[in-house]
């Protein structure tokens, strides 16, 4: 293991599960101090496993509450230096005409308005501190793809890129980067949901059987894209949405 991350401090939101736990155990592992953000309190034990983190309870789309897990960060460690901003929601399986607005404007602010709160916070602080730095945001293959399902989703992930674009090209002269790792599946929590509805869940592992690596990914596969992207090795790296999907993203849908 690498030690990229030493002396660094990395928050972590929907740190108490899935990918963003992975990735905080990843980043500690290379020497990070963590704040694990999320908003189950679970988000405590996971602080609690690693060498040095705070973790903080609060919601990605509240602008309070991200004022507050910036607040509590400066607090514990006086400033932060890399964030995965990664939390998001997955929401209705229903197909378009049945979709409820609430339940497509509950997407849209976790996926997309949680997304701006924690760039915004990001670059605030960067320029507080006239820093450099680089963040890595959770984007996914439905960022490049749709299907006739998790209409919601979809059109989140999409507009996810549309941040992380011109986010890192703000941030590309005053030296902070901004790229997007894009899972493909990647079997947590959200697909534990999934399957309560439509059998979603099963029926997406399934799937993955079917792309070119013929398997489901693992969270601490998707972890090292985002170490990687955080780290002086994606030095000459911005703007990017990075697929770790084994290889989903690429087939030809009728020549699979
Ligand atoms: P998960 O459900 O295991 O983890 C998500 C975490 O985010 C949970 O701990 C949850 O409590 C937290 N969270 C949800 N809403 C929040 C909010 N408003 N504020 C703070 N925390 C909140 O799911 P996951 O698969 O680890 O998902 C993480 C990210 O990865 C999401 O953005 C998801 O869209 C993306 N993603 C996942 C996959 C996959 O296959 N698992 C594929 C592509 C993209």
């Amino acid at each position: 293991m690498n030690n990229r991350f030493e002396g660094l401090v990395t928050l972590v939101t929907g740190a108490a599960s899935g990918l963003g736990r992975a990735s905080a155990e990843r980043l500690a592992a290379e020497g990070a101090k963590v704040v694990a953000v999320d908003l189950s309190d679970a988000v405590h034990e996971v602080a609690a496993s690693l060498p040095e983190a705070i973790g903080v309870v609060g919601d990605v789309s509240s602008e309070n509450d991200v004022d507050a897990s910036m607040r509590a960060a400066i607090d514990a460690f006086g400033q932060v230096d890399r964030f995965h901003l990664n939390a998001g929601i997955f929401g209705s399986f229903e197909f378009l005409p049945d979709i409820e607005l609430a339940d497509f404007e509950r997407v849209m602010r976790v996926n997309v308005v949680g997304q701006f709160l924690g760039l915004r916070a990001a670059f605030r602080h960067y320029r507080d501190r006239r820093a450099s730095g680089a963040i890595a945001v959770t984007a996914s293959i439905a960022s490049r793809r749709a299907g006739h399902d998790l209409l919601a989703y979809h059109t989140s992930k999409h507009a996810v890129t549309g941040l992380v674009k011109g986010a890192a090209t703000y941030g590309g002269p005053i030296g902070v980067r901004v790229n997007a790792v894009a899972p493909g599946i990647v079997p947590t929590g959200l697909f534990r949901a999934a399957a309560s509805q439509t059998g979603g869940g099963d029926d997406m592992v399934r799937r993955a059987s079917t792309t070119p690596m013929r398997r489901a990914g693992d969270p601490a596969e998707i972890a090292g894209v985002v170490a990687f992207l955080l780290s002086d090795d994606a030095a000459y790296t911005t703007g990017e949405i990075v697929g770790a999907d084994g290889g989903a993203s690429i087939i030809n849908p009728v020549r699979p």
